[in-house]
Formats: structure tokens, C-alpha cells, sequence
């Protein structure tokens, strides 16, 4: 992509928060925010124009939903949001209504583009984003477990006193209580987590609580969560636009299951471009069985 335009619809704290970080990383030409609150939305785009300066590549705009359909990357982070002690599948509700509308809105979709889904229960979101867009599964995908996998490498890397980056672990299943991590397979440098001196199952056990408690902490002390989330966006933007095809938790649907749910993905230009399958202990199949059954038994009636 040469001339890239990414469109982020609902301008609240992730949706803002995304386009400052695409700014400051240049990786579009073109941001485009939409809201339907459009003096919010404007004020929004006035304030991250004084960024603006430090970017060498971006330019950013309020625009309709008619600028959203003709964008590379599409990028939905409109609805509800948790409040302190809720749960995400509480917003399903009111968000399926705003994502089937906004999809719906975005027809015809450029059938080149590719559709990133945040808005919470991302899960269910991305199956019913995939439901109402004509365009191909493999464009059109959740955020998932990206940012609960960041977590627990940090809280892993943390405790090894090493980079993140050198922690190869993945949260995985739902982007909620179900999520469970791969610990069977995790590693750093190819030794199994597990046989670090420090690391038993119980301590990675406990690691995955911390990440997973990590949301309603934040939402209690500050309301919103959106910086990580917001990174882990742009890093997919990044992915998508380079082609890099990095390995990345996803929300992408899986056939055994028929639902939307993340497990590593390679992310190139077009998209999701292959599932990889990780191998699961007896445990972790068990836990992502779970997580299966809790998202689908949402499905029923809706
Ligand atoms: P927010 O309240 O700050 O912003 C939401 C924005 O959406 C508002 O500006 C609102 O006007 C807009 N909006 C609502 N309906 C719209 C529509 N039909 N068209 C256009 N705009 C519309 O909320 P937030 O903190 O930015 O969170 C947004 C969503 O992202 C929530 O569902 C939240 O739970 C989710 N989220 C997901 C993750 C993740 O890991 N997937 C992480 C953080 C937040």
C-alpha cells in the first residue's frame, strides 16, 4: 500500500487514542475519524492536529461513513464501553445494534479493504461484523486476544527480567474471563516457561490472573482502558500495511467452532492469510472448549 487511508470509526478514547499513535508511527497518509457526535469528533480532530507537526506522514480528518467505505482499513471502535464492574458481554446488547448498523452503513464495502473490530465483546462483535459484511472472513477481524497476550508476556518477562519481546506466550479463547494462556507450549529462547526455576504452573497460573484482572483494575481506578489497545492496533495497521506477516492472537473464525474466537494468525496485506495451529495441552483444549460454549451460548436468539 503506497497511499494509505485508515478510517476509524467511534472518535472516544480508543478510537483517538489510535489515530495519535498511527500519527505519531506515520503509518497512513490519510486518518479519517468518524462519530456520530460530530462536535465531540471535532474537537477531537482540532486538538490531534497540533500533533500533527511531529508526524512525516499524516493527515487527519472528520469524515462520514461514505470516506469509511472507501478506506484500505477500516477500524470499529464505536459503542459502549464497560463500566466499573461490568462485564463485557454486558454490552452486547447495545453494540451489536451499532455494529450491524455501521457494517450495514458501510455498503458497499471496498472489497479490497479490511475491517478491524474492537468494540467489546470483541468476539461476538467480529462474528456478527463477518455476518453482515459481503466481504471475506480473512478481511474482516477481531482484536481478541492481542492485548490479554501482551499482558502476560510482561508479567512472564517481568518476573525473568527480560525484554517482552523475547517471551513467546500467548493468551488465547475469549477477550474475557474465559481466556486462558498456551503455557504448554510458551517459551523463551526454546525452553518451556515451566522449567524456569520460578515459573511453575501455579506461579503462570496466578501471572494469568493478574493480566486477566488487569481490565476491571483499570476501568475501577480510571473508567476507560485505551493506550494498550491502541498500540496493539496500530501494531496490526503496521502488519497490514508492510505485509510482515507476523504472528499475532487474533479474533478470526474458526470452522470447528463456528464462532469467533483468537488463536495466532499470520496478518499480511490481505488480511488473515493462515490460522496457526498451536498445540494445546488436555487443560488448555478444555479451557478453549469453554470459552467456545460461553460465546456461542450468546448466539442462541441473536
Ligand atoms: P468511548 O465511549 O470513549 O467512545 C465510543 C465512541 O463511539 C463515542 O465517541 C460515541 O459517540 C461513538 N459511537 C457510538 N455509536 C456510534 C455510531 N453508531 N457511529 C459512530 N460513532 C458511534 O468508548 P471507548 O473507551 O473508546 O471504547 C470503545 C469500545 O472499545 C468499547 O466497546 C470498549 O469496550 C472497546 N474496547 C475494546 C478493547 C479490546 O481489547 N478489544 C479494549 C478497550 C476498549
Amino acid at each position: 500500500m503506497i497511499h494509505t487511508k485508515i478510517a476509524i470509526i467511534g472518535a472516544g478514547a480508543v478510537g483517538t487514542t489510535t489515530a495519535y499513535s498511527l500519527m505519531l508511527r506515520n503509518l497512513a497518509a490519510e486518518i479519517i475519524l468518524v462519530d456520530r457526535d460530530e462536535t465531540r469528533c471535532e474537537g477531537e480532530i482540532l486538538d490531534l492536529s497540533d500533533a500533527l507537526s511531529f508526524s512525516k506522514a499524516s493527515q487527519i480528518k472528520r469524515g462520514t461513513i461514505e470516506d469509511a467505505k472507501k478506506s484500505d482499513i477500516i477500524v470499529i471502535c464505536a459503542g459502549a464501553r464497560q463500566k466499573p464492574g461490568q462485564k463485557r458481554e454486558e454490552l452486547l446488547e447495545i453494540n451489536k445494534k451499532i455494529i450491524t448498523l455501521i457494517i450495514h452503513d458501510l455498503k458497499p464495502i471496498n472489497p479490497n479493504a479490511i475491517i478491524i473490530v474492537v468494540t467489546n465483546p470483541v468476539d461476538l462483535m467480529t462474528y456478527y461484523a463477518q455476518k453482515a459484511s459481503d466481504l471475506p472472513k480473512t478481511r474482516v477481524f477481531g482484536t481478541g486476544t492481542f492485548l490479554d497476550t501482551q499482558r502476560i508476556r510482561r508479567i512472564v518477562a517481568q518476573a525473568l527480567q527480560i525484554a517482552d519481546q523475547s517471551v513467546h506466550a500467548y493468551a488465547l479463547g475469549e477477550h474475557g474471563d474465559t481466556q486462558f494462556a498456551a503455557w504448554s507450549s510458551a517459551t523463551v529462547a526454546g525452553k518451556p516457561l515451566t522449567k524456569f526455576p520460578d515459573l511453575n504452573k501455579t506461579v503462570l497460573d496466578q501471572f494469568l490472573q493478574t493480566a486477566r484482572a488487569k481490565v476491571y483494575e483499570i476501568i475501577k481506578c480510571k473508567g476507560a482502558t485505551f493506550f494498550g489497545i491502541a498500540a496493539c492496533i496500530s501494531a496490526i495497521c503496521e502488519n497490514i500495511i508492510f505485509d510482515r506477516k507476523y504472528v499475532l492472537p487474533l479474533s478470526v473464525y474458526l470452522e470447528d467452532f463456528e464462532i469467533c474466537m483468537s488463536m495466532p494468525v499470520v496478518l499480511g496485506v490481505n488480511g488473515i492469510e493462515k490460522i496457526i495451529q498451536i498445540p494445546l495441552d488436555q487443560e488448555e483444549q478444555k479451557a478453549l472448549q469453554t470459552s467456545a460454549n460461553k460465546l456461542k451460548s450468546f448466539l442462541v436468539g441473536n
